[in-house]
C-alpha cells in the first residue's frame, strides 16, 4: 500500500513541499507520496476525516487552515496548542490524528544557523502577529531568549500574542505597534530581528528599519519567495548577518517527515531536491 500525506491549503501554488517530501520518501526507501490538496473551506472537515484511513501517514496544513485543522484533530500537542496553529498532522496507528507544529523547531534550527549562536540569552524583535509569528515567538521563549518584542501593524494583535506567550521560559515578552517608540528602542538592542509577516512576499517594502540595528545583529526573514527581499538586501548592504526562510522551510519539513515515518536526518536530501526551486526567480509568491 502506498502511504499518503496530503497538504491542505488554498491556494497551493508552490511545489517546494512536494519536491522535498517525495525526495525523502525515495531516499528512505518508503513507498509514500506527498500530494497537494487544494480545498475550499467546506471540504476541510471531510479531508481531515479521510486522513484517519490506514493509507495516510498524516497531513500537511498551510494557510488558511492551520487553526481550523487544530480543532478537527483528536489531539493537539501542547506546543501547537500554545502557538494556536497546526502545520502538520500525524496519523497514529490507531487512526487518531495528532496536530503538531514543526514551524517552531524549524525556525529555531534555521535562525541558530543564521546567527551562528543559540537563541538563549538573546534580545529578539519579531514583526508580525499571525500563525508564523506565534511559532517564532514560542520558539524564542522556549529556547531561552531574554527579551522578545513583538511589533505588528495592528498593535492589539501583537499585545494579544504577547499575553498568550507570557510565562513561557525565563524571558519577557511584550507587544507594540510598528510606530511605537518602544519598537524602535527594542530594535536598537536586538541581537535578532525577524520578519514574520507576508511583507516582502505579498506586499512590497519592509517591516523594520535596519538602520537602527546593532552592527552584530542578525536579520531573519521567514519569506523565501523571493529569495532576496527588500529587507534582506537592506540588511546585507549594512553588512549584517541576514538569511531568508529557506532553512526553516527545510528544517520544518524534515521534522514533519520524521514524525510521519520515524526516519530522521532528511534535511540534506530535502535541501538538494528543493534547491532548484529556491534558486528559480520565476517562481511566484
Ligand atoms: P498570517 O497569519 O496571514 O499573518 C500575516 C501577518 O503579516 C500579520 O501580522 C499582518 O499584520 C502582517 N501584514 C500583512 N500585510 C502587512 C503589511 N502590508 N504591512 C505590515 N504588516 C503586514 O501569515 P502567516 O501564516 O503568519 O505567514 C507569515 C509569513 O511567514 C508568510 O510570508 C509565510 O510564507 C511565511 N512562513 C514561512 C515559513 C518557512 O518555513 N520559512 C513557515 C511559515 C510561514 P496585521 O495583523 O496588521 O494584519
Amino acid at each position: 500500500m502506498t502511504r499518503r500525506v496530503a497538504l491542505l491549503g488554498k491556494p497551493l501554488k508552490r511545489r517546494h513541499s512536494v519536491v522535498m517530501h517525495n525526495a525523502a520518501f525515495e531516499a528512505a526507501g518508503i513507498d509514500g507520496r506527498y500530494e497537494l490538496l487544494e480545498l475550499d473551506p467546506e471540504a476541510v472537515e471531510a479531508a481531515v476525516a479521510a486522513a484517519r484511513g490506514p493509507e495516510f501517514l498524516g497531513l500537511g496544513v498551510t494557510a488558511p487552515y492551520k487553526k481550523v485543522v487544530a480543532g478537527l484533530c483528536d489531539e493537539v500537542e501542547a506546543d501547537a496548542a500554545t502557538i494556536g496553529a497546526v502545520n502538520n498532522v500525524v496519523r497514529r496507528d490507531d487512526g487518531r490524528l495528532v496536530g503538531i507544529n514543526t514551524d517552531a523547531p524549524g525556525f529555531r534550527a534555521g535562525v541558530e544557523l543564521a546567527m551562528g549562536r543559540p537563541l538563549a540569552g538573546t534580545n529578539v524583535v519579531v514583526v508580525g502577529a499571525g500563525g508564523a509569528a506565534s511559532a517564532v515567538v514560542y520558539a524564542c521563549l522556549a529556547a531561552g531568549a531574554r527579551r522578545v518584542t513583538i511589533g505588528n501593524r495592528t498593535a492589539p494583535a501583537a499585545e494579544e500574542l504577547a499575553k498568550r506567550m507570557a510565562g513561557l521560559g525565563e524571558g519577557t515578552v511584550s507587544g507594540t505597534g510598528l510606530d511605537d517608540p518602544a519598537f524602535r528602542k527594542a530594535l536598537a538592542s536586538a541581537n535578532l530581528a525577524v520578519n514574520a509577516t507576508t511583507v516582502g512576499m505579498l506586499d512590497p517594502g519592509m517591516t523594520l528599519p535596519v538602520d537602527t540595528l546593532r552592527d552584530d545583529a542578525t536579520v531573519f526573514d521567514l519569506v523565501y519567495v523571493p529569495a532576496e527581499t527588500t529587507l534582506l538586501a537592506a540588511a546585507r548592504s549594512r553588512r549584517l548577518r541576514a538569511a531568508n526562510g529557506s532553512e526553516m522551510l527545510i528544517a520544518q519539513a524534515a521534522a514533519a517527515f520524521e514524525r510521519w515515518t520515524g526516519v530522521g536526518g532528511m534535511a540534506d536530501v530535502m535541501r538538494e531536491a528543493v534547491q532548484p526551486l529556491l534558486d528559480d526567480t520565476s517562481v511566484q509568491a
